[in-house]
């Protein structure tokens, strides 16, 4: 009982915090990203702001220095007020000795004492005396009360005598601005964080919503709803998501509905000829059996229901193989007019028993590589098709159109045409068109379909130009090759 009780509660706790999701992800990363900020931040506050410091100090020193330089060679007065209020501005000591006069301007807030600086002063003092330069500059770095600082001197001449200025800048910030400063990094920090929590939270619920509306619908889908609509609103990739799977959707629901129909439609196209088979079997043993010429005829009505069973069932074969890619192909090169005619020739006989008009308009001989079999089932589906659906207008033309490096085959007829909308489904298995079904025309939907599946294994181009109630011109369109060698000798011999 108790060890139910604890792999259910390790599974909600799985549930709670799945790493994988794009709202952890998200919202980690986030973090991460803000808590390095901050790190970077302090680390930059505490390792660098001496030196940050330090380099701002020298360059105020000697701009400073430059200054003052410059006003007590003007003036020696105003300097010394530049003098009172530079040092007092700035924390810093100031001191000019003018032959044995010394004067000191001590802004520095430390009370260290009124000698507090006089090692360094005689330091430096000596240090520029032994110098070629006209100013020197060194930093003292010690632990003691006075702490860091920068230690300047340099030659001022002016009214022929040389005097000495020295500076001296303690180096450490003061203890108020390091205050601030801290203060204001932790607020910065926790802002940093508050900010890129609700950023984080608030793009990965954006994030998140349209691809679990998409998983709602695709559950849905699967579920066997086809009327479901995917909405990917809110990006570019998954509106594209969405788009592709309502194509899917509509695929699926198209298949579905197409077999459904194939289904109804293959019941009937297997049960009528049964039933005339087993009707026909049964009147010979009847009636028919010993009169040879109507036996014959029963018969022969026999053998044609066969072989239309036997067609459908070829048909759903070829699809079949077509679909798994399990075509074996003859190729060779032929002559597609020449078989064109064949095909046209074959048609003859039904043509003059069913009063057909039909035409060859032929080309020049046309090469091409392909199975000559294949490619004359193609030919031989459109002229059966156009014989179909002729209707009354029984006119069918087969036109073969030669240009550079193309051969184009048309099979044209005056017939039933086929409504706009529907046209882009012809080729589609199982599709018949809607006239088919008011004109109660015997078909499986599965002869384009399979036409359409061989030119695509030939290369070939391939369409229809139809309208509805004045006819249709199928045809497709392959690359021509050089005449075989082989076929010019044989001319040439016969
Ligand atoms: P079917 O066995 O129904 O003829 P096909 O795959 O050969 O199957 O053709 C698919 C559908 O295309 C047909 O049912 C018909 O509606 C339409 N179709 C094909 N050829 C023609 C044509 N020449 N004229 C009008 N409609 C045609």
């Amino acid at each position: 009982m108790a060890d139910h009780t604890g792999k259910r509660a390790s599974r909600s706790a799985k549930k709670r915090v799945d790493t994988s999701s794009i709202k952890t992800t998200i919202l980690l990363s986030f973090v991460v990203f803000a808590l390095f900020l901050v790190m970077v931040l302090w680390g930059l506050s505490n390792f660098f702001l001496n030196s940050f410091y330090e380099r701002a100090r020298s360059q105020e020193v000697m701009r400073t220095a430059e200054t003052l330089e410059a006003q007590f060679k003007q003036d020696r007065y105003s300097f010394e007020s530049l003098a009172v209020q530079t040092a007092g501005t700035n924390d810093l000591y100031i001191r000019i000795d003018i032959g044995d006069e010394s004067l000191v301007f001590d802004g520095t807030r430390e009370v260290l004492g009124s000698d507090a600086f006089e090692s360094d002063v005689s330091r430096i003092q000596a240090k520029l005396a032994s110098s070629p330069a006209v100013s020197v500059s060194e930093t003292r770095r010690d632990s003691s009360s006075m702490g860091s600082r920068l230690v300047y001197a340099s030659y001022i001449s002016a009214d022929g005598t040389d005097s000495i200025l020295c500076i001296i800048a303690p180096l450490y910030p003061d203890q108020v601005t390091v205050r601030i400063l801290r203060d204001m990094l932790i607020y910065i920090s926790f802002i940093v964080l508050v900010v890129s929590l609700l950023l984080a939270f608030a793009l990965s619920v954006r994030l998140s919503a349209p691809i679990e509306k998409l998983t709602r619908s695709a559950t849905e889908l699967s579920n066997g709803n086809h009327d479901v609509y995917f909405d990917g609103a809110g990006f570019t990739e998954t509106k594209e998501l969405a788009r592709a799977l309502n194509k899917a959707s509509y695929e699926m629901e198209k298949t579905d509905f197409y077999q459904r129909e194939i289904i109804a439609n293959v019941s009937h196209d297997l049960k009528t000829p049964l039933t005339m088979i087993r009707s026909y079997a049964e009147k010979i043993i009847d009636i028919t059996g010993d009169n040879p010429e109507k036996r014959n005829s029963d018969l022969n009505v026999i053998i044609s229901e066969t072989e239309h069973l036997n067609k459908l069932v070829t048909d759903m074969l070829s699809v079949s193989s077509l679909q798994s890619n399990n075509v074996t192909m003859n190729m060779e090169t032929f002559d597609l007019v020449q078989a064109a005619r064949s095909v046209y020739e074959s048609f003859l006989a039904l043509a003059s028993s069913e009063g057909f008009e039909i035409h060859f308009y032929p080309c020049k001989p046309a090469y091409v590589v392909g199975d000559r079999t294949r490619m004359t089932q193609v030919m031989t589906n459109f002229v059966s098709n156009a014989v179909k659906y002729s209707g009354d207008n029984k006119y069918i033309e087969i036109r073969l159109n030669k240009s550079s490096k193309k051969v184009t085959f048309h099979c044209i007829d005056r017939g039933v045409g086929i409504p706009a909308d529907e046209i882009g489904h012809v080729w589609d298995k199982y599709y018949r068109t809607s006239a088919n079904h008011e004109r109660g025309i015997e078909g499986t939907g599965l002869g384009l379909a399979i036409v359409k599946g061989l030119l695509n294994l030939h290369g070939a181009k391939y369409g229809v130009e139809s309208e509805e109630g004045k006819g249709s011109d199928f045809w497709f369109e392959m690359e021509t090759v050089k005449k075989p060698a082989a076929e010019e000798t044989e001319k040439k011999d016969g």
